[in-house]
């Protein structure tokens, strides 16, 4: 019998991070392959997601849309494709491709409650980015929140992201101009000539402030918030009247290595109310009940027909995990990034 076989590899979290994590912060152990109880399922673990939010998830004190965060000595938590290697749920089949949330690790058990059949997917990976999590919240952050009209100007940062991509691209298809923010000359051309976009700009270049109003000559109606700091300054001057700004996240902050700086909250605030700006917070979760059915019907046409498209940064093996998360924080993900764990 192969060792994956008999034996769970799992990388746990081994400190709590300061500022960005290293892999000191991770341990590779092995444990015994759990054994299904009544009622429960065992999973292996084909690919594995790796998303921002896993950063505030390693402090002690969890982000508050989560009960607790991860344990010190406990597998980091993540979205998965699955399949169904042994069953003793009456619902679920040895074989079945589901998705689910093992973790990062070779075999979970799942009380099956978690876990949505997949059928046969040619490419089982999609369904943790442009046919998942990301892209639903793309489509819901900027569809119910958004509102883009034609001829209105989008903007969004982390623009080749799994996000970022979406939410552009859907913008172009409602007929709204869309300029992107992105790190680096490839990710922005490859925004433009691949995705779509109006224009690109590289945020790792000087005076952006500048070179945004420039790109924006009729303001900005619809701010996607992806990742703060900077970016969410050079925006603010720029806010029509009436915009629209889901919140979506701010990953620049993930770290906790924000400088203090000048307060401009006070500023901040002014401009939202006498510009009667909607700034709306969004947590995908409170979404899978009214909006996922929706999504998925937009999303399978769109990405059938070549006009929605997601470009992934494909990892291989687990125990290269913690490595691309930390590229992923310093911006170094093309596309959507996601562990290939087995190909069982
Ligand atoms: P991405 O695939 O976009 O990867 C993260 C990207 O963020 C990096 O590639 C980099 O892009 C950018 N980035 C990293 N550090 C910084 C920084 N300091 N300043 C500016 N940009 C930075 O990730 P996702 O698409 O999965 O997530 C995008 C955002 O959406 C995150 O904030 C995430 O937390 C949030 N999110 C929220 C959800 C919700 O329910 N509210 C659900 C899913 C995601 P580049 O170098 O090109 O700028």
């Amino acid at each position: 019998m192969p060792q994956s076989d008999t034996r769970n590899r799992r990388v746990v979290l081994a400190a709590r991070p300061h500022g960005m994590p290293t892999s000191r912060d991770f341990r590779l152990e092995e444990a015994d392959v759990p054994a299904p109880g009544e009622g429960q399922v065992l999973l292996r673990t084909l690919y594995l997601s790796l998303d921002p939010y896993m950063r505030p998830m390693m402090n002690d004190v969890p982000p508050a849309y989560a009960a607790s965060s991860v344990r010190v000595g406990e597998p980091m938590v993540g979205g998965t494709v699955d399949r169904v290697v042994s069953s003793r749920h009456p619902r679920f089949q040895v074989g079945d491709l589901v998705l689910g949330n093992s973790g990062w690790q070779d075999y979970a058990l799942s009380d099956g409650q978690d876990l949505v059949p997949l059928g046969e997917m040619k490419q089982p990976s999609l369904a943790l980015g442009v046919l998942g999590m990301p892209a639903f919240t793309a489509h819901v952050g900027l569809l119910d929140i958004g509102e883009p009209k034609p001829g209105e100007t989008v903007v969004v940062a982390a623009a080749t992201g799994a996000v970022g991509a979406v939410v552009g691209q859907i913008a172009r298809l409602k007929g709204a101009r869309v300029v992107g923010i992105a790190g680096g000359t490839d990710k922005c051309r490859y925004a433009v000539e691949e995705l779509g976009f109006d224009v690109c700009l590289d945020r790792r270049e000087p005076r952006l402030a500048e070179r945004l109003a420039a790109a924006c000559p009729r303001g900005i109606d619809v701010y996607f918030e992806n990742v703060g700091g900077e970016v969410f300054e050079a925006v603010v001057p720029l806010l029509n009247h009436w915009a629209r700004v889901p919140l979506c996240g701010t990953i620049s902050s993930y770290n906790g290595d924000t400088s203090p700086g000048p307060n401009r909250l006070p500023q901040v605030l002014a401009v939202l109310q006498q510009k009667r700006i909607r700034m709306q917070g969004l947590i995908i979760l409170d979404h899978y009940g009214d909006r996922y059915d929706a999504f998925r019907r937009d999303m399978d046409a769109w990405v059938a027909d070549g006009r929605v498209k997601l470009r992934e940064d494909r990892v291989d093996g687990l125990e290269n995990a913690p490595a691309a998360l930390i590229r992923m924080l310093e911006g170094g993900n093309f596309g959507k990034l996601v562990v290939r764990v087995s190909d069982v």
